[in-house]
């Protein structure tokens, strides 16, 4: 049985140009990049091509970009880097509903300080109201955050026009990029946006690196304090080979993006048009259009999620339930809730991601897999 792995939204796989190029960092290029010798030169060195690589790709400049163990570091260093240097200002932050729990649960910490969140409502697709956001900022509002793409629902948001309304009143703005990046394009040369949150292994280089775009002369308090790695700002001996395999994932992601892009877009749609059309009671969730070109997700009414999965699996598909945490934790999805949506439509849904290897078959495969599935749970269903 060949395996499926639409899955694409929960880790990538590491591209082998991505691993090749991180392989001599793990034995003859060891350096550590802070020593003065030839060895620590050498790490330092492709530290500082990595760094280039990925500022390019964003339109941003290389002293913008700070290395990290994750999306998750990045965005709790965002947050609390941000709410911690400004709390003199004010203790007011605004975020979407549908934050991902590296943003939302920052958020939640930051209460015990004495900050107070708010929460903007999200339409039926995912989209926030930039109105909303014009109402919700006051005189202590320090920090906007709001995603560029939901990572369950693939929902992108209007960030640089949140960006902009955010600045008008003096206020930093944040997005967690961890599910746009290399999907669709991000410009910062020109962009309102003060901090932007990177992950590696959603982006086909490996997990536990990352990085924070922080713009030039934005300040905010440091999250790992140590040694003065990152100038200064990020203490802890850099992952050099991780790091040189982000750099090279940004390098590919910047000169395929356009073509890969539409090619996703082009199998996204069919798997979405075949499914509603074939399979009664589905329906899609998230924005029909402003999506990632390689997210679908779906909600078949009156099925259990997870009997889907399990279903799947046993026919060599992986893919989720809502987002990858939802697996672990229960009840239905937060985000789908947020959409408005009842329970018999929350509990039945299913996260399909594509990616690089994806092929039109697989596609094919995949809505006859659904529909084999929904007809067998269906009918137990129907008996009981
Ligand atoms: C995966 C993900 C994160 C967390 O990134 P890690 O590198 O796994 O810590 C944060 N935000 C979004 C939207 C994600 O999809």
């Amino acid at each position: 049985m060949s395996k499926i792995y639409m899955d694409h939204a929960a880790t990538t796989y590491v591209k082998p140009e991505v691993l090749e190029a991180m392989m001599p960092y793990f034995s003859e290029k060891f350096g550590n990049g802070s020593s003065i010798h030839s060895e620590g030169r050498e790490a330092k060195k492709a530290l500082e091509a990595a760094r280039q690589s990925i500022a390019q790709a964003l339109g941003a400049k290389p002293t913008e970009i700070y290395f990290t163990s994750g999306g998750s570091e990045s965005d709790n260093w965002a947050i609390k880097g941000a709410a911690f240097s400004r709390m003199d200002q004010g203790k007011h932050i605004i975020i979407s509903a549908i934050e991902h729990h590296a943003v939302l649960d920052p958020c939640h910490y930051l209460k015990k300080f004495g900050f107070e969140i708010t929460e903007l409502k999200v339409d039926e697709d995912g989209l926030i109201n930039l109105d909303d956001l014009k109402k919700a900022i006051r005189d202590d509002t320090v920090l906007v955050s709001i995603m560029t793409a939901n990572n369950e629902i693939g929902t992108i948001q209007p960030v640089e026009e949140a960006a902009k309304i955010a600045h008008e009143k003096g206020v930093l703005f944040h997005t967690d990029a961890v599910q746009a990046v290399g999907q669709i394009p991000i410009d910062l040369s020109n962009s309102a946006i003060d901090l932007l949150s990177i992950s590696g292994h959603k982006l086909y280089a490996l997990n536990g690196v990352g990085a924070l775009y922080i713009k030039d002369g934005v300040e905010i308090d440091n999250l790992i304090h140590g040694g003065a790695q990152e100038r200064n700002r990020r203490a802890g001996t850099e992952n050099i080979a991780c790091i040189v395999g982000l750099g090279k994932a940004f390098e590919l992601a910047k000169s395929n993006m356009e073509s890969e892009s539409k090619r996703l877009t082009v199998l996204r749609d069919k798997l979405i048009q075949s499914v509603l059309a074939e399979i009664p009671e589905s329906r899609l969730n998230g924005h029909p259009t402003k999506r990632l070109p390689n997210n679908v997700n779906f909600s078949f009414k009156n099925v259990d999620g997870e009997a889907i999965l399990i279903n799947l699996d046993l026919m060599g598909i992986a893919c989720s339930t809502g987002s990858a945490c939802t697996s672990a934790c229960t009840g239905p999805s937060y985000v789908l809730q947020a959409l408005g949506m009842e329970y018999r439509w929350t509990n039945g849904s299913v996260r399909l991601t594509l990616g690089a290897r994806t092929t039109e078959e697989d596609i094919d495969t995949v809505v006859g897999a659904l529909k084999e599935t929904m007809n067998r749970l269906r009918m137990i269903t129907f008996k009981a």
